[in-house]
């Protein structure tokens, strides 16, 4: 990218290129911020938001307004104010280094762990394309560009011969998804498997951090806030591609038996707390097949909230409260989100309020999960 802020040239999702000199798209009262945020909704910031210049893309496609609600699983929510696809590294690199520092950026994979607010996510948005989902073995190991879906890892792993990546099989999300949110099942987590980490960070430096430098903890990393993983390199153990191709059938087969696979869901919603498994404690508290709306509590899995056809974002994430509050109330514990809520509820009017908030930057540090013979919930 040109690094060219304000005058730049973009191109649309369909190739026409257009002059981006433009201003904000999204009528802001209220956004996110690049720094660490309020953790839940009730923040009630009125915080003004500058129109926001276009970022700059050379090689890119940079979208105003562009779709979240096409792609991410519960197919809800408000648009990005810019989406941007960027061609490579470099050009990731350029484009945030030309950003206003203050500008917010949020990298998202397939939005498998994600509920997007109705009123859209200010700033930049970070999908990567498909030219950095590659995936290679070199020296044992599995060297993937992060926008590679899991399964093409444990894939590629099988066939080399290398065992410990199968429970990736399980989990619908990108390389960067899982780096970011120490994704795991079956008593294994990306933290387990993961060697270094290909980071650019806000300011447009591209590093490689070794695993450690990440923090990990449950379903948590300290991956700052606006820091896009672009490649990641994961390592197992000699194993034989026969008994590996064994044991992601079995996690597929297990999955399908016990999730909601095929619904409009977002992944567990809660972390289990130490000692528990948030789905015992939300069906104790008699909310398995909750609805509020168009949004229910799984009958299937009663950790996973679904949108059944109309549901919007307000509405799922209003139950997983009401679900919290249950909780709280019949065993005394505090369930602890782990989909992710980002973005903004809908302005009341451009100079009304803002309740802007994501919580990605916020989340509490919980212990080791429990090892669970059915997969992460
Ligand atoms: C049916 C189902 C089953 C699931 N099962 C599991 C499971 O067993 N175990 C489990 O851990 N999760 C599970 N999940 C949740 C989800 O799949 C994982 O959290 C996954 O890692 C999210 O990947 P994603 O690419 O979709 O990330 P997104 O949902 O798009 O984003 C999640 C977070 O990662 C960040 N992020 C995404 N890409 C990048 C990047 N390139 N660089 C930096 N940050 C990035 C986002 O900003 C956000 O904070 C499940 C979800 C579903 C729908």
């Amino acid at each position: 990218m040109g690094g060219r802020v304000g005058g730049c040239h973009r191109r649309e999702a369909d190739g026409r290129g257009v002059s981006a000199r433009a201003s904000s798209p999204l009528p802001l009262a209220g956004g996110v911020g690049g720094g660490p945020v309020p953790a839940s909704g009730d923040a009630l910031a009125a915080i003004s938001f500058p129109p926001l210049a276009p970022p700059a893309s050379g090689r890119g496609t940079v979208v105003p307004n562009g779709s979240l609600a096409d792609f991410i699983w519960f197919r809800t929510g408000g648009p990005a104010e810019w989406l941007v696809r960027p061609a490579d590294i470099a050009d990731l690199s350029e484009m945030l280094a030309s950003l206003d520092p203050a500008t917010p950026v949020l990298p998202v994979g397939v939005g498998s762990n994600l509920i997007v607010r109705d009123g859209g996510v200010p700033g930049i948005v970070v999908r990567l394309p498909k030219a950095m989902a590659k995936v290679s073995v070199e020296d044992g190991r599995v060297r993937a560009g992060a926008g590679a879906m899991g399964i093409t890892v444990a894939s590629a792993a099988r066939d080399a011969g290398i065992a410990g990546l199968e429970f990736l099989r399980g989990i619908p999300g990108t390389v960067g998804g899982a780096v970011r949110m120490n994704a795991g099942a079956y008593g294994r987590d990306v933290s387990d498997i993961l060697v270094e980490a290909t980071v650019v960070t806000r300011n447009g430096a591209v590093e490689t951090w070794p695993a450690a430098r990440l923090g990990y903890v449950y379903r948590h990393s300290d991956l700052p806030a606006g820091a896009v993983v672009v490649e990641a390199v994961f390592s197992g153990t000699p194993g034989d591609p026969v008994t590996i191709g064994v044991e992601m059938d079995r996690i597929a087969a297990e999955r399908e038996a016990s999730q909601p696979l095929r619904s409009r869901t977002g992944g567990s919603t809660f972390k289990n707390p130490e000692g528990y498994k948030a789905w015992a404690l939300i069906d104790a508290a008699g909310c398995r097949g909750l609805t509020r709306g168009d949004a229910q509590v799984s009958e299937k899995h009663c950790n996973f909230l679904l949108n059944l056809g109309s549901a919007s974002s307000a509405e799922i994430e209003a139950l997983g409260e009401e679900v919290r509050d249950k909780v709280k109330a019949h065993s005394g514990v505090t369930l602890e989100w782990e989909i992710q809520r980002v973005g903004v509820f809908p302005s009341r009017s451009r100079e009304g309020l803002g309740e802007g908030v994501s919580d990605t930057c916020s989340e509490q540090a919980l212990p080791q999960p429990l090892p669970q013979a059915g997969g992460e919930a």
